[in-house]
């Protein structure tokens, strides 16, 4: 697919780095027309761990990480927050969500792999899929998994079956659409009733599906799940996705006399990725959350449950960022100016995916107004290879340090090796030091599982 044609009557807005908004990590700044994260000069680590480059502020992680636990416990004590994986992963994000006392989302065998590889406690693993294949639902339980959240009845059937044979009891969530359309892009929303995803509420289907769960010799249920989508910013989708979930909760009393103790509302909240966005705060969304659950328990008399929320992309997305050299300029006069990066969809398959936004700035003029319309292209094999279309940018020249903001979440889980590019090292960011957690992959890597 090719670019959406250029709308050569746009403006460049003039910004310096400092004035991008909430796109920009915690620790940001500008130290003689630098851009500095976590204290350490971005061009500089550019020019010595080389580019495409990953780059986390782990101050920012780990402020969003306790930001999410403090609100919500100290408005719902019973509450838990789970890092959804598939967001961002690797050893060392898990190890901090462990520190900061999260649970973890792992949708399939490969990201529990990465959890037992640094320990993390597995009773405070959720696992989540809507066809975990047989072998992974067996490696989860002989783990001992806390959570499998139920997509389907016929997954019932393999986890009854699997945790019979082991001679366990696995606690078990079911999978609901509540039914909400989110307000986000079609690609990303999940709880609509046309979904490959959980237990429809359709012709009363889980409602029906739960007399089976609860029949299924060596499982137990103990809660609810439903997940609505994701980068949401009206929170008002949240609300009404309580309601159906509480008043779901109320019928299951009420018809099988069984009161599930745990609600689990899922991920989703939006983030900045443009310097005008405004998304919800954490605390907002604590509170909308936890002001609907409290709401309509109260209605349905229900005793309030363990609450919840499995958030990805609002932990991570906006501590991210990725730093490139610029290679090639090429101007198409009447068409549109490109400037040509180290990397591209390779890196960050979201642009070219559904034109996803995202900031641009030159590290190296970070005191600069953006006064150029550019776009940000690749070096892959595809005219739709793009970072940023039509962005604001300072003047480029061969050899500048490009920063684009917000590439925290959903990039790195979702890099390839297309057009043979080894995928960029991790590196995080403090207090003036940087340190790599991931290393840079070599083209002996790509090759080196052929035989
Ligand atoms: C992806 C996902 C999340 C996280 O969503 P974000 O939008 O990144 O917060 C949470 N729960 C489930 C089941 C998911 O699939």
């Amino acid at each position: 697919m090719s670019l959406p044609a250029s709308d050569l009557t746009k403006k460049a807005d003039n910004r310096t780095a400092d004035q991008l908004g909430a796109v920009l990590p915690a620790t940001a700044e500008v130290r003689d027309g630098h851009l500095f994260i976590g204290g350490v000069d971005m061009v500089q680590l550019a020019r010595t761990q080389g580019t495409a480059l990953y780059v986390f502020d782990e101050a920012d992680l780990r402020g969003r990480m306790e930001a999410y636990r403090d609100e919500f416990a100290k408005r719902y004590p019973n509450s838990d927050i789970i890092y959804a994986s598939k967001a961002f992963l690797n050893k060392e994000v898990l190890r901090l969500a462990n520190a900061e006392g999260l649970c973890l989302d792992v949708s399939g065998g490969g990201e529990l792999a990465c959890a037992q590889a640094v320990g993390f406690p597995t009773a405070r693993v959720f696992m989540h899929g809507n066809n975990k294949t047989p072998q992974e639902l067996e490696e989860a339980m002989s783990a001992g998994v806390g959570r499998i959240v139920l997509d389907s009845r016929l997954e019932l059937a393999r986890v009854s079956e699997i945790a019979q044979r082991l001679g366990i009891v696995q606690d078990v969530y079911m999978r609901i659409t509540p039914g909400v359309e989110a307000d986000t892009h079609e690609y990303i929303r999940t709880g609509c009733e046309d979904s490959k995803f959980g237990f429809t509420m359709r012709e009363d289907f889980a409602y029906k599906c739960v007399a089976d769960v609860l029949a299924a010799p060596g499982v137990r249920l103990v809660g609810l799940h439903c997940h609505i989508g994701s980068q949401i910013f009206a929170l008002h989708s949240f609300r009404e996705a309580a309601a159906v979930m509480v008043d779901f909760m109320a019928r299951i009393r009420d018809g099988y006399g069984v009161t599930l103790g745990e609600l689990d509302l899922g991920g989703g909240l939006g983030i900045a990725y443009t310097a005008d966005h405004e998304p919800s705060s954490i605390a907002d969304f604590a509170e909308v959350t936890t002001a609907a659950v409290k709401d309509f328990c109260g209605q349905h008399g229900l005793p309030l449950p363990r609450l919840l929320v499995e958030p990805g992309r609002s932990l991570v997305a906006n501590a991210g960022v990725t730093l490139y050299t610029v290679g090639i300029l090429k101007t198409l006069p009447g068409i549109r100016k490109y400037v040509a990066v180290d990397g591209g969809m390779s890196d960050n398959i979201r642009t070219a995916l559904y034109h996803a936004e995202y900031e641009p700035v030159i590290a190296n003029k970070a005191d600069q107004p953006r006064t150029e319309i550019v776009t940000l292209c690749g070096k892959h094999c595809e005219s739709g290879d793009a970072v940023v279309i039509d962005g604001s940018l300072q003047p480029a020249e061969l050899g500048d340090i490009v920063c684009v903001f917000g590439t925290g979440a959903y990039n790195m889980t979702m890099a390839s090796n297309y057009n043979g590019q080894p995928r960029p090292a991790v590196v995080f960011v403090k207090d003036g030091q940087a340190r790599v957690v991931t290393r840079r992959e070599t083209y002996a890597d790509l090759y080196a599982r052929d035989l």
